[in-house]
This record gives C-alpha cells, sequence and structure tokens, in this order.
C-alpha cells in the first residue's frame, strides 16, 4: 500500500486510475473480511454482548437483565401439577425458563404489506458518481454480488431454505387472503377457548422464527389467546441464544422454555403442552405465516366437541422465493403403507358439492405443521409417544391413536397458515434410521398384523426390528387403558380409500426378472408413469401385488395398477369400482415364469436399453433405470421369466 500511494505521489495523473483500482481492491477486502467475520459470529458463542449484527433487531438493548430462571425440573409432574404420564421421559431434564417482561413492547417494526421479494431484488445497480468510475463502481458491485451469492448458498446449506430472501422481508408481512369468500360471513362465538400456542425450534433461522411468532401475535385475537410458548429444542447456532431471550422478554405473553436435552419434535411439544396453560394447545411449526381469522374457526371447532383434533389448510412458502402459494381445497391428510405422511387434495370433490369450500372435512390424519388440541383431551390420550425420537411420523403416529382412542380429526379450510416447505431438511438426512425407529414403534403398537404390509415395503424398518426389538409395553399399557379400537377398526372406518393389499406368498414383492437380472421399477409421482426395468433395491420400494382381481398394484399406497401404453408397461391410478377393467388384469404362470396381459394374451418382456439412465427422482434420490418393459408375443425367452421375490418374512398374527 505504502509503496502504491508513493507512485500515485510520483505521477499523479498517469497513475490516478491505478490508484483508484488499489484502494477500491482495498475496500473490497475489507468488506469481505468484514462479512465474513460476521458471519462466523452467528455460528459461535452466545450471541452475547455482540447482537450487532444488523440483522438483529436488538442493537440498542445495552446491558440486558439476567432474565433466565433455572428450573430445576426433578419432578416435572408435581410441579407443574399435570397428568404425569406424557411427562415422565422429561424427567431428566433441566429447564431454562424465561418469562416475558410485560409491557415493555420493542417498537414494532413498520408494517408492510405483502410484497415478494426475489434473491437480489434490493440491490441497488446504479453506479453513482462520475462517469470515470463507472467500471470501477460495477467491479466493486460485481464483488460484492458475489459475496451475497456465497452467504446466500452458506445459508441454504444450513436451513435447507433461502434464508438471505427472508431476511428481507418485514416480520410483520400480510399474506394475501386465500378463503374462500363464504368463510368471512362466519361468526364465531364471543366465548371461544383460550389457546396456548406452542412452537418448538431447533436452529431455526433468526427471520422464519420471528416472522412466526410475530404472525401469530398480529393475527390471533387478544382475548383468546393465552400465551405463545415458544420452546427452544438444544438449539447451537449463537442467535437463539441470549439475543433471543432479550427479544422474547419484551414482547407480551410470549414465554422461551429451553430445553438441556434434544427432545425432537414428540418431547418437545410434549414440553410445551406440561407448561402450557390454555385450554387449547396449538402446536406452531417455527417457520409459519398465520393468515387472517386462522385461529377463531381452530378453536369453535374444539370447543365444539374437545375430542376433536383440528388443521387448518396448509398452504405453502417457497424454500428459494418465499412466496405464498395457496392450496387447492379440499385437501384431507392420508399415509401410506411405508407410513410416510402427504396431504392428499381433491379438486373434484369441490366441484360436486360447493359447501366443501367452507365445511370441515374429516381426515384420517393430520400433518404436524399446525395443530389445535384440547389440552386436558392431549394428556389424556397419552401426549405424543416418548419413545419417538428427533424427527418423523410423530404426525401419523397421533393420528392412528387420535382416532383410534376415542377422538377424531379434520381439516377446517376456513382457517389457513402457510408453512415453509424446505427444500431438504438439515436434521433429516442423517437421521433416516432415527425416522425408521420411530416407524417400527407406530407399527408395533398400532397396526396388529397389519404391520407384515409395512415392513414389506420397508424392508430397513423390518431389520432394525429385528435387532432391537423396541420397548412398547408402556404404549401397549395406554392403548389397553384407553380402550382403543383395533388397526382393522381404523382401516374400514376412518380410512377405507387406503388399499389393503394381500401380499399373497408367490404373487407378491419384488418383480425380478430373470432374463436381465433386474426389477421392474417406477420412479414417477403418485399419478404414475412408464415402468422400467432397474437393479433390484432390496428395501421394499420395488414391492408390487397380483391380487385376487388380477391386478399388479404398485406404489405405497398400492393405488397404482400395472397397465399398457400401446406396447410399453406403464402405471396408472387403479378404478375405485368392480369388476376390474379386463386390460388391467394380469395371470401369473408359476410354471414357465410369465406375466401374461389378460385382454391381449401377450406377455411382459424386459429389455435391455444400452445406455444406463439415471435422474432424480422427486425426492431427490438418484434413479438407474436398465431398460423397459414391453408386451411381446409369449414365448420362453427368459426376458419373460419372472419372479416375485418376498425379501422378508416379518412376525407376527
Ligand atoms: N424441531 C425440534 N426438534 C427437532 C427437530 C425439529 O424442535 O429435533 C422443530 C422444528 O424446528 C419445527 C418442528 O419441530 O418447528 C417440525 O420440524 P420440521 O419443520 O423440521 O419438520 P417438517 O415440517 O419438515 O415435517
Ligand atoms: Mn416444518
Amino acid at each position: 500500500m505504502w509503496f502504491s500511494m508513493r507512485r500515485c505521489r510520483a505521477k499523479p495523473v498517469r497513475r490516478r486510475m491505478l490508484c483508484l483500482w488499489l484502494l477500491l481492491i482495498s475496500f473490497v477486502l475489507v468488506t469481505l473480511t468484514l462479512l465474513d467475520l460476521l458471519n462466523q459470529d452467528r455460528d459461535l458463542g452466545q450471541g452475547q454482548g455482540n447482537p450487532g449484527s444488523p440483522r438483529r433487531p436488538l442493537q440498542r438493548i445495552q446491558s440486558p437483565p439476567d432474565l433466565e430462571v433455572i428450573v430445576e425440573s426433578r419432578d416435572p409432574a408435581t410441579e407443574l401439577g399435570v397428568d404425569s404420564a406424557p411427562i415422565e421421559s422429561l424427567q431428566e431434564d433441566q429447564l431454562l425458563f424465561v418469562q416475558s417482561i410485560q409491557g415493555t413492547r420493542i417498537p414494532p417494526q413498520k408494517k408492510r404489506s405483502y410484497k415478494l421479494l426475489l434473491p437480489g431484488a434490493n440491490k441497488d445497480t446504479t453506479a453513482s458518481g462520475p462517469s470515470t468510475y463507472g467500471e470501477m463502481g460495477r467491479a466493486v458491485q460485481l464483488q460484492l454480488e458475489a459475496v451475497e451469492r456465497e452467504m446466500e448458498l452458506a445459508a441454504l446449506q444450513r436451513y435447507g431454505f433461502n434464508e438471505m430472501v427472508s431476511e428481507k422481508i418485514s416480520l410483520h408481512r400480510k399474506l394475501p387472503d386465500a378463503r374462500n369468500p363464504e368463510c368471512f360471513g362466519e361468526q364465531y362465538s364471543e366465548s371461544l377457548p383460550s389457546a396456548s400456542i406452542v412452537i418448538c425450534f431447533h436452529d431455526e433461522a433468526w427471520s422464519t422464527l420471528l416472522r412466526t411468532v410475530h404472525s401469530v401475535l398480529d393475527t390471533a385475537p387478544s382475548q383468546h389467546l393465552q400465551e405463545v410458548l415458544l420452546v427452544d429444542d438444544l438449539s447451537q447456532h449463537g442467535h437463539l441464544k441470549t439475543v433471543l431471550g432479550e427479544y422474547v422478554s419484551h414482547l407480551n405473553g410470549v414465554h422461551l422454555i429451553r430445553s438441556k436435552k434434544r427432545l425432537g419434535v414428540a418431547g418437545c411439544r410434549t414440553l410445551g403442552a406440561a407448561r402450557a396453560v390454555g385450554e387449547v394447545l396449538v402446536f406452531v411449526d417455527s417457520h409459519c405465516e398465520c393468515q387472517r381469522g386462522w385461529l377463531e374457526p381452530l378453536l369453535e371447532r374444539v370447543a365444539q366437541d374437545r375430542t376433536r383434533v383440528v388443521s387448518p389448510i396448509i398452504d405453502k412458502l417457497d424454500w428459494q422465493t418465499f412466496q405464498y402459494n395457496a392450496t387447492q381445497w379440499p385437501v384431507k391428510g392420508t399415509f401410506d403403507w411405508r407410513l410416510d405422511f402427504n396431504w392428499e387434495s381433491n379438486s373434484q370433490l369441490q366441484e360436486k358439492d360447493p359447501e366443501m369450500n367452507v365445511q370441515p372435512v374429516q381426515s384420517p390424519a393430520l400433518g404436524g405443521e399446525v395443530l389445535a388440541i384440547d389440552r386436558h383431551f392431549f394428556q389424556s390420550v397419552g401426549a405424543y409417544d416418548p419413545g419417538m425420537l428427533l424427527w418423523g411420523a410423530e404426525q401419523v403416529e397421533l393420528s392412528i391413536r387420535v382416532w383410534s382412542c376415542g377422538g377424531s380429526m379434520e381439516v377446517v379450510p376456513c382457517s389457513r397458515v402457510a408453512h415453509l416447505n424446505r427444500h431438504h431438511l438439515p436434521h433429516r438426512f442423517p437421521d433416516q434410521d432415527l425416522l425408521e425407529r420411530n416407524k417400527v414403534r407406530i407399527a408395533d403398537t398400532w397396526m396388529d398384523a397389519y404391520r407384515k404390509i409395512f415392513y414389506r415395503r420397508d424392508t430397513l424398518a423390518h431389520f432394525i426390528r429385528q435387532s432391537e426389538n423396541p420397548n412398547i409395553t408402556e404404549r401397549l399399557r395406554l392403548k389397553r387403558n384407553l380402550g382403543c379400537r383395533n388397526f382393522h377398526w381404523f382401516l374400514t372406518t376412518v380410512y377405507p380409500q387406503l388399499y389393503i393389499p394381500q401380499d399373497r406368498p408367490t404373487l407378491s414383492g419384488e418383480l425380478y426378472s430373470v432374463g436381465t437380472s433386474s426389477c421392474a421399477d417406477y420412479f414417477h409421482g403418485p399419478e404414475g408413469g412408464a415402468m422400467t426395468t432397474a437393479p433390484c433395491t432390496g428395501t421394499g420400494s420395488q414391492h408390487c401385488d397380483l391380487n385376487s382381481d388380477g391386478e399388479v398394484r404398485w406404489g405405497p399406497m398400492g393405488a397404482l395398477c400395472l397397465d399398457i401404453k400401446g406396447d410399453r408397461l406403464v402405471l396408472s391410478l387403479c378404478p375405485t369400482h368392480r369388476p376390474t377393467a379386463s386390460r388391467l388384469q394380469w395371470k401369473f404362470v408359476k410354471l414357465s415364469g410369465q406375466l401374461v396381459h389378460q385382454q391381449s394374451q401377450l406377455c411382459l418382456e424386459a429389455v435391455k436399453e444400452g445406455v444406463l439412465q439415471q435422474s432424480n427422482t422427486r425426492q431427490g434420490d438418484i434413479h438407474t433405470s436398465t431398460g423397459g418393459l414391453f408386451l411381446r408375443q409369449c414365448s420362453h425367452h427368459p426376458r419373460q421369466q419372472w419372479h416375485f421375490e418376498q425379501l422378508v418374512v416379518p412376525k407376527g398374527t
């Protein structure tokens, strides 16, 4: 630098450009270092003494009061005066409980109406200053843009969504009203029960967490809002430590509870419920935005029947743009034979009955994003299963239990909350086994003999169960004590839409091609698509079932049928009516291994395609296809020879 300044003095006119360039490069380097330091600060430490990040709204608090009170919860049951069973698992926890300081509200951010901001939309693209410096300004700007892109990528990897975009959106943004106009005329009782909103979080981004809290405060009528409980499930990120405690202490009616042990979604919600005092618990994910008028219809349905568990329609926030996408009505919560949950949208229903726009719809299951349940009913029906680990399938367990043990579930269309659907879950992928363990608990506790159908389609769960034999004694006792109904009742009464596979020996399993040493496969969505051959996975994902109607049923719901398009094999949605069309009927000749299409009397043949084709499925898995499936004149060629291979033999009656 000294050298360059000297040169600047020696020949000021000729060197001016170079001098300015050097100054600008120094400026960029300093900016980069500062940005890097700021970024590191987000990962490190407790956030103490440095709330100076421009993203944090609490810069002006100089000496934060010591707010955190440690509560030794050796016996939370007596201490909290609630039913003991559901919180026994928490007895080892030491909890930190932050009580809010009433009445010292932070000046609210200026309310902005909904505005979509694309990445980089806030950037000032006009170069300022004399035109001589235009190019240099442009160079600096390009550098800064590169830094921003890098930060965007880092945030994406960390959270599974574009946090940089989220931070540019107001914490008080108002969503466009997607409710059916008929909802506006609905009148709700003045004496609705009070609600405790329980928001669990683990390493949530600042902007999404606080937007969730503010959207609740901005939309829930104060006469119905008992409290908002923020439950920290052992977050590590610096911004969720002291800075969050300070911020929350200035919000009326918002309390922060910290767990010193990682509890997972189910455990964390049970902890929040144990602390809550409102009549109705409303569990809300830590990255949601509530629509105006979302709370009242939920409370009303619960008030009318305290065993009713309800959910709003869950709209979607885009993980990249944070754009709001309203969900098509009507929707129902379902799960498949791999125990994966899905929201199912059915537009035909709406056309049939316009009343469906506003009428609550019973649902075999509800997602966990937002859920309202009477607090006493929640405790008496067994809260969440304390054996559920970290993340996954807890909503399926609660759904089967609520229905089987005297309650019901429904989606209330006049209530809408938007949920951020992440691109990926930071905590999901390393925990695939944990999700499987949770599913094993569901199958063994609730599915009776039907659990075999699950294990055949999820062989990893089968092997985990064999080696670990999880302890579900307490849950079976609960089931007995509550007099819960069996899974057959659930399937026939609550969820008759779910196809029940027959899984007959030698007529179900992986469809193995002798001639190509590969398995029949498909990797399209729930609507079906072309069949292929692929290496056999052994996971149960290629399981199919030739039933007594002659249909070859595919997919985790068994809702796709082996069908033909010209001479190619495809999957299409199975018809719901009987008898089955002969186009969808097949016969397996055990002796020759031929699978014969009944209508054409042609045989299924595996055809190798020279090039390996790889593609990404919607779940992001790489899918390899080795060939296609066709109908051909029957012959005894090995390419027309098939076995249904059952991968596992699950135990149980
Ligand atoms: N969560 C938690 N502990 C965990 C995992 C998740 O408290 O170990 C919280 C998370 O912050 C979120 C809620 O539980 O508020 C549900 O989790 P997530 O949103 O990741 O699940 P998804 O909506 O994707 O099913
Ligand atoms: Mn979520």
